[in-house]
This record gives structure tokens, C-alpha cells and sequence, in this order.
């Protein structure tokens, strides 16, 4: 099975879905079963090696986003998220780019920025010395992954600049490393580690900060999708949808929200395959900032039919390989559920997830209002919150829906009454 515009997936039982999963993705018994595990995957022993005073480990749920047509391959996309509607969102997203042909994506080679602080040196002195040296620091620096040597990737090239602080001026050396399928955080760091004291001969000044930098901006992922007008809801709503998209790029408490949107379609992606999101959220709230304004991440408007066009660029660092992403066993289940065999081609599903998120959210806050769809499961929530059972759940998030009075305190009283 290749088609991932499953229907009513939501109204599938958990065994259901775990099978139309099961056959998209091609998994094993043993597969399904990490999937199926209460615990969310790892044990307390695992849990243990990977942070300091581990007491514990803490699951979210793990959903599956449908309708994901990615430069024309079909996607089941796993999230885990908290929020409701994320998902939901998200395949009602793809379901609609899906009719004009899905998403068109493409990512930058994987090329990780290095960055080596140097102090106390005549900087135009340093920087000659360093680029006479280049070949030597590559090599240094390269000695230190085998693994990268041996494809053909690693340090590749070294820049200088010179940046003013209250403290004075101050050379930084940068070092880029096409780090293959890898976040790259630790080889990056090695590598910057590496060639310091030889920076330092060479330019006789103190190397001080040797640290990668998560502002990626050389792995640059850009996705478009056209929107049917049709289906969005006809031209009004199309030009409603770009009246919003003008408000979040020109105002920034607007934008925030707005690139808030895109995060919970790229974050849940990033954390169903182990990622590291934080280095992600940094990169693009940088990014957004590009212009020496924070505006929209993404933009839309219409082509000459009047259909919706959505753009959304990105800065994003991730792996197939390394961090978590081979060691936390669902993340590994949900990297084969994705399929995707590079480290661009994840980067291109979760810009694509990004913008999925996004169309749905302004389309709802352009029509009806987000609350409409996001009140029902958060009444469902606060339902189950309040001790409902499956079959109470429902009647009270009716009621509660029908009197438009959604909050703990009701879902309790109507409990009491049934
Ligand atoms: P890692 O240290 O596990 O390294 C991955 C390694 O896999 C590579 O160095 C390479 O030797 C090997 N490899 C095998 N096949 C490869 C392939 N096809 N392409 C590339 N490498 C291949 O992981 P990482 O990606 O260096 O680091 C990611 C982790 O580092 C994350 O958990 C992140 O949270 C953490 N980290 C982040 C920061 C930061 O963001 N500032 C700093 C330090 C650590």
C-alpha cells in the first residue's frame, strides 16, 4: 500500500490503525509491538543512561497525519504532540495540497556551521594566516571522523569574520562540515575542538568558544504547495487568507502565533523521529528574524487562477542517524513508518508537515475561528479529566458543546448528574 490518504483514520480503532500503519510501512511484529507499549518506548534502564538523575520517563502521544503527497511519494507522517487538533490540522492540509499534485520540497546538502572564537590577535594578521593554513585545518579536523572521511563528507571549508562587542573586536573562525545524514551537533563540536590550539599557533591569538552553531542556515529546507481555490473555500477565503498572512508578517505578535503554527506541525514530526527540537525552534525563530524584522515563515498568495500558494523556508538540522534517532525505539519505528532514507528527505517532510499546519490554522482562523474545531477535543479532554468513562465522554462533550459552557467544573456537574 503506497496511498497515504486513508480515510477517517480517526474513527479506526487503535488495532485498526496500527494495521493500516503496519502495512503502509512494511513493520514487523516486533515493530508493532513498540508501538503498542505503554510506556512510550523506553525503560527506566535506558531512560537512565541518557540524562543525569533519571527518575522516570514521560510519554505524549503518537499520531498519524494522513494525506502527505511529498514530491509526488506518499507519506504517513508520525507526531507525537499534546495538542489536539495538531494532527487532525495536518492531514486536512496535505488532503487539500494533495488535489493540485501534494507538496514540491527541497533541502540543502547537510553542511553543519563549526564556530571557533579567537581573542587577543591583529585580526587581518590572523585571517591571512588561517586562509595560507586552510588545508591544514581541514585535514586536522578531519581526522576526526573516519566515518565522514570514508563518504566523502566532513570539513569542507573555513571562513573568517569579524564581529564588534562591547569588549572589542573579535575574530570568528567557522568551519563547514557536510555532515552526511547526521544532525551533526557532536562531530561538528569534536571537529571545532580539534583545530583550536593549531588556530591558535597559527594566529597566535586564544581560542576561547569551539561550539557548533544551531543557526543552519546552510541546510535550508523550502516547501510549496498550491491550495485548490475550490476547496479552500473560493476566493474569499483565499483573500482572507492572504489578509491574515500580510498581518503575521508585519506584526510580530502575530507572527509569533503564526510560526507557533508551523512549529506544531515540524516539532511533533522532529519528536516522533528523535530529534533535537530545540536546536530546531532556535533556528527558525532566527530565521524568521532574517530581514532584521521577525516576520512570517511562511508566505502565501494566489496564482493566476486564484488558487492559494503556500511557501514555507526553513533552517532545519536533523539526522537519520546519531542522537536519539538510533537509540529510542519508537523514534526508530517511526523513522521506518516515514520511510525516509536521508537526512534531507526528513528534512523535506517535516517542512511540508510545517506547512500543512499552517494552512489549516489561518484557514480556520480566517473562516471560523480556531476555537470551533479545538473546543471539541478540549472538551473531550477536560471530559476524561473529570473521570467521564468512553461512553460518558460523549454525552457530556455534547452537552457541554450545546451550552457552549466548556470547563472542568461543568464536565464534573454533568458527570454527577449521568
Ligand atoms: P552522533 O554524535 O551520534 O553522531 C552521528 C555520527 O554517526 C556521525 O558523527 C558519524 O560518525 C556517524 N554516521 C554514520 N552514518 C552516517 C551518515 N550516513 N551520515 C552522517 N554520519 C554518519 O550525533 P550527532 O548528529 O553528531 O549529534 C546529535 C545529538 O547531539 C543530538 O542528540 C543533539 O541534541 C546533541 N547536541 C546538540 C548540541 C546543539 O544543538 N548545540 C550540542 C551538543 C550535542
Amino acid at each position: 500500500m503506497s496511498d497515504s490518504s486513508i480515510s477517517k483514520l480517526f474513527e479506526k480503532t487503535r488495532k485498526e490503525r496500527l494495521e493500516i500503519v503496519a502495512n503502509f510501512a512494511n513493520l514487523s511484529s516486533d515493530e508493532i509491538k513498540i508501538l503498542q507499549s505503554d510506556n512510550g518506548g523506553i525503560s527506566f534502564d535506558k531512560a537512565d543512561k541518557m540524562v543525569e538523575n533519571a527518575i522516570g520517563t514521560f510519554s505524549l502521544p503518537l499520531g498519524i497525519a494522513t494525506n502527505f503527497k511529498i514530491n509526488g511519494k506518499d507519506y504517513i507522517v508520525p507526531m507525537v504532540i499534546e495538542e489536539p487538533s495538531v494532527i487532525a490540522a495536518a492531514s486536512k492540509g496535505a488532503k487539500v495540497a494533495r488535489i493540485k499534485g501534494g507538496f514540491e520540497v527541497s533541502a540543502l546538502e547537510s553542511y553543519s556551521i563549526g564556530q571557533i572564537q579567537v581573542l587577543d590577535v591583529d585580526i587581518p594578521t590572523a585571517i591571512k594566516a588561517i586562509e595560507n593554513s586552510k588545508n591544514k585545518i581541514l585535514d586536522l579536523a578531519n581526522s576526526k571522523s573516519n566515518t565522514l572521511s570514508k563518504m566523502g563528507k566532513g570539513a569542507k571549508e573555513i571562513s573568517c569574520k569579524e564581529i564588534d562587542t562591547p569588549s572589542g573586536k573579535m575574530l570568528i573562525v567557522e568551519l563547514l562540515i557536510d555532515v552526511g545524514d547526521a544532525m551533526g551537533a557532536n562531530v561538528t563540536n569534536t571537529m571545532c575542538e580539534a583545530v583550536s590550539p593549531l588556530i591558535e599557533k597559527i594566529s597566535g591569538g586564544r581560542a576561547l568558544l569551539r561550539i557548533l552553531s544551531n543557526y543552519s542556515t546552510r541546510r535550508i529546507a523550502k516547501a510549496k504547495a498550491v491550495f485548490e481555490k475550490e476547496a479552500v473555500g473560493g476566493d474569499e477565503v483565499v483573500d482572507n487568507i492572504i489578509l491574515a498572512f500580510e498581518f503575521a508578517d508585519n506584526d510580530v505578535y502575530r507572527a509569533v502565533t503564526h510560526n507557533k503554527g508551523i512549529m506544531n506541525g515540524t516539532i511533533a514530526v522532529a519528536n516522533a523521529v528523535g530529534q533535537d527540537s530545540r536546536a530546531i525552534e532556535a533556528a527558525a525563530n532566527a530565521y524568521a528574524a532574517e530581514s532584521g524584522r521577525y516576520r512570517s515563515l511562511s508566505r502565501w498568495s494566489k496564482d493566476d487562477e486564484g488558487n492559494l500558494v503556500g511557501t514555507l523556508e526553513i533552517p532545519l538540522s536533523v539526522g537519520i542517524v546519531g542522537g536519539i534517532a538510533n537509540v529510542h525505539p519508537v523514534a526508530k519505528v517511526c523513522t521506518k513508518v516515514l520511510g525516509v532514507k536521508t537526512a534531507q528527505e526528513l528534512a523535506c517532510v517535516m517542512t511540508a508537515t510545517g506547512l500543512a499546519q499552517n494552512y489549516s490554522a489561518i484557514r480556520a482562523l480566517a473562516t471560523e475561528g480556531i476555537q470551533k474545531g479545538h473546543m471539541r477535543l478540549h472538551a473531550r479532554n477536560l471530559a476524561a479529566a473529570a473521570g467521564a468513562t468512553t461512553e460518558q465522554i460523549d454525552v457530556i462533550v455534547q452537552k457541554m458543546i450545546e451550552e457552549k459552557k466548556i470547563s472542568l467544573d461543568r464536565a464534573k456537574e454533568l458527570l454527577e448528574q449521568i
